[in-house]
């Protein structure tokens, strides 16, 4: 049996077919450019290896259609029946303060996610979308949604609150969120794992570092605080996304270069971060090619991600009042970039950070490169939210089999 993992966006569909027994993957794949007559189908079919389709496909439902079919393809099956797949883990990126853990999908569950659409207008309609065709096509298959906030609802009051008027958040829910939860947890659960110690009793400051980042203060286990606030926007500088600023620069630059919100919004979350600061490229390998023929922009957007880093981790070590297991490194720059692990570091000493500089330049895979004289462990993990996903799902499935 199988658990389906899919991550609905609004022109993709992503998709991991997960094994229950042995957790293994027994087919990945993606549709883009839904809504177009050439929308492409990749994924990868046992020994025929990666493959690739290209079809109209005008909406999700047609999407899944094609994915389905082609997962029971007599040609290369990959099941031989959909009733092999056990449950469906959604991914949903806001589930607002109503959800702390994942939950299997009812009415109820479905009208609460379309209540946080207005705090998740970007994802949480395509979200709610594919489980929607899902509950269509598979009907009796038991759906589950994973959510990327549910991880930070154990935040105490006085990290999620923002010093407004108290009013906004009664009124209109404004406060910190958080997102990358299913990241975080999984760090948690790994980190815990190859410490051999009980989550109960794990500290750790988690650094999701990938063209969107986010930092989380992790104590006994639960999330106490975490960069990404209202929206994703808010924290660590990114590819494309300022992270913090003084507020006061919105309607300076509106009033200066006659901007309306939308073009502000813009502004913020898609021509800032890596990209506004280099002018070039919000991909770091690229930033870093630039910088080693002497780009000074490049250059200076690097040093200031870096820099913002550490701001962050010597805060939330401050935040575990320096009780902190390991500084745990993720996603595609955390677990590939060397310079960055050991910038964001440098000169915390002071604080039981010491990290290996050859240990961390040879890392690979799952890695402890701190000195082992060391306090706090500094780790690479890669993360892995698809699994995450399907062993919420799996454990729901056994739960109901009654094993
Ligand atoms: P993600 O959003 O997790 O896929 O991460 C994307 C970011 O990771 C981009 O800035 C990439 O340049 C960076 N990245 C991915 N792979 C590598 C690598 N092998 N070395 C350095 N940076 C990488």
């Amino acid at each position: 049996m199988y658990i389906l993992v899919l991550n609905s966006g609004s022109s993709s569909v992503k998709y991991q077919l997960v094994s229950i027994k042995d957790d293994s993957i027994a087919t990945r794949g993606c549709v883009e450019k839904i809504g177009s007559k050439e929308a492409i189908h990749t994924y990868s079919a046992g020994e025929q290896g990666k493959l690739k389709e290209v079809h109209p496909i005008s909406n999700h439902e047609e999407a899944l259609s094609v994915i389905f079919r082609a997962l029971t393809n007599p040609a290369h099956p990959v099941i031989s029946d959909l009733k092999q797949i056990a449950a469906v883990g959604h991914r949903v990126v806001h589930g607002g303060a109503k959800f702390t853990e994942t939950v299997v999908v009812t009415e109820e569950v479905i009208k609460d996610i379309r209540e946080c659409i207005e705090l998740g207008p970007l994802h949480n309609p395509h979200n709610l979308k594919g489980i929607d065709v899902c509950m269509r096509l598979l009907p009796g298959t038991p759906q589950l949604a994973v959510f990327d906030t549910a991880f930070h609802q154990t935040m105490p009051e006085h990290a999620y609150l923002y010093a407004l008027p108290y009013v906004f958040y009664t009124r209109h829910r404004v406060r910190r969120y958080g997102f990358h939860g299913t990241s975080h947890r999984y760090i948690t659960e790994r980190t815990a794992a190859v410490l051999n110690k009980a989550q109960k009793n794990l500290n750790i400051v988690s650094c999701h570092l990938g063209n969107g980042s986010s930092i989380c203060a992790v104590r006994g286990g639960k999330s106490v605080d975490t960069s990404m606030g209202f929206t994703p926007l808010e924290g660590l500088i990114m590819g494309t996304r300022s992270g913090d600023m003084d507020p006061a620069i919105i309607q300076y630059i509106m009033h200066k270069e006659n901007y309306t919100i939308q073009e502000v919004d813009s502004l913020l979350n898609k021509q800032s971060g890596l990209l506004g600061i280099s002018g070039a490229t919000n991909d770091l390998r690229e930033l870093f090619a630039l910088a080693e023929k002497k780009d000074q922009r490049a250059s200076l957007a690097i040093q200031m991600m870096v820099y913002r880093l550490k701001k962050y981790i010597a805060s939330y070590m401050g935040v575990l009042n320096g009780e902190v297991d390991a500084v745990v490194f993720t996603a595609g720059i955390g677990e590939n970039n060397a310079y960055v692990r050991e910038q964001a570091v440098e000169g915390l000493e002071f604080m039981g950070i010491k990290i290996d500089k050859k240990k961390n330049r040879a890392a690979e895979g799952e890695a402890d490169v701190a000195t082992a004289d060391s306090r706090v462990r500094i780790l690479v993990i890669p993360t892995n939210e698809e699994l995450l996903i399907a062993k919420d799902a799996a454990a729901y499935v056994r739960k109901r089999r009654g094993n």
